[in-house]
């Protein structure tokens, strides 16, 4: 736990977020700055900085959660793919230093993004988290 860092505050419910699922290890939400529709995070609930600090054991549960995820956003959005991405430390873009996966529904074959997107509209993001939710 980090007094600093945003996505602790998040994982403490400190900070609001639009959540989409959370269990012993992880929360998953809705990224705040989406590249795609259903852009969503999925977190570690203890603060580890990034993929190397992160133990084995919750690495292995980490993969099956974002597909099944994944599963759902795509569902939830009409996407007809997904992007499951990992910055790892600044030079990669990494901008939170709290580790967290990637799930980006897609679209299109346009290239992904990889600067955050536009602020998304805070209105419909609880429509959205809706929408993968039913689908979990
Ligand atoms: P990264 O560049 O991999 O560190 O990505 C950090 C991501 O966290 C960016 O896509 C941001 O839009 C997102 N983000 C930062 N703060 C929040 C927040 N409070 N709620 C949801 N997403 C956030
Ligand atoms: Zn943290």
């Amino acid at each position: 736990m980090s007094d600093t860092c945003i996505f602790c505050e998040i994982s403490k419910g400190r900070i609001p977020s639009i959540r989409i699922y959370e269990d012993a290890d992880f929360i998953s939400f809705l990224d705040i700055n989406p590249v795609a529709r259903g852009h969503l995070l999925i977190i570690t609930r203890e603060h580890y900085l990034s993929t190397p600090e992160v133990p084995d054991e919750i690495l292995a549960k980490a993969l099956p959660l974002a597909k099944r995820l994944a599963a759902a956003a795509v569902l939830g959005v009409g996407a007809d793919g997904f992007n499951i991405l990992i910055n790892n430390g600044e030079k990669a873009g990494q901008a939170v230093g709290h580790w967290h996966l990637h799930v980006i529904p897609r679209k299109d074959r346009s290239e992904l993004p990889l600067r955050e997107g536009g602020p998304a509209d805070l209105t419909k993001l609880p429509f959205t988290a809706a929408d993968i939710r039913n689908n979990l």
